[in-house]
């Protein structure tokens, strides 16, 4: 299997299989709501944070594979960080998307997948969609712990 064929498998398998999908009813959840018009795809994440850590996500989203695919491996890079080693994570998947280098330390393996996202520009929102939302979160929940 060459490595465009395995990465296609990634994707499909967290497609298929997503890890941390579907949203709990519990208001101590953040949640981000964002969507990406170009595509049609349409993401809802939740973070519950603890002391600085990220305890649980959750995402739902209506999409195309990509999107829906990078929900799940953004949500298994987040779980057990903490808010800037979070922040740190996004940054470097979002290097990855553009080609730049990064540190594939800092996520997970499957994340790696994506790599080639940055030859179809179309794709790129599709890719960090559910990356933005989880950002977005941990920028609000930072936001609140600065400012008490
Ligand atoms: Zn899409």
């Amino acid at each position: 299997m060459d490595l465009k064929n395995l990465y296609r498998q990634v994707i499909m398998d967290h497609y298929k299989n997503p890890k941390y999908r579907g949203l709990v009813k519990n208001d101590q959840y953040l949640i981000v709501h964002l969507n990406n018009p170009t595509c049609g795809d349409e993401m809802v994440v939740q973070l519950y944070i603890e002391d600085g850590m990220i305890k649980d996500v959750r995402h739902e989203g209506v999409g195309c594979s990509i999107c829906c695919s990078s929900a799940s491996v953004a949500s298994i890079t987040l779980v057990g960080k903490t808010i800037e080693e979070g922040l740190e994570a996004i940054h470097q998947f979002y290097e990855l998307i553009k080609g730049e280098p990064y540190d594939d330390k800092k996520l997970v393996m499957d994340a790696k997948a994506y790599e080639t996202v940055h030859d179809f520009p179309a794709r790129v929102k599709c890719a960090t969609l559910a990356w933005k939302a989880y950002e977005q979160g941990l920028l609000e929940k930072k936001k609140e712990i600065t400012h008490g």
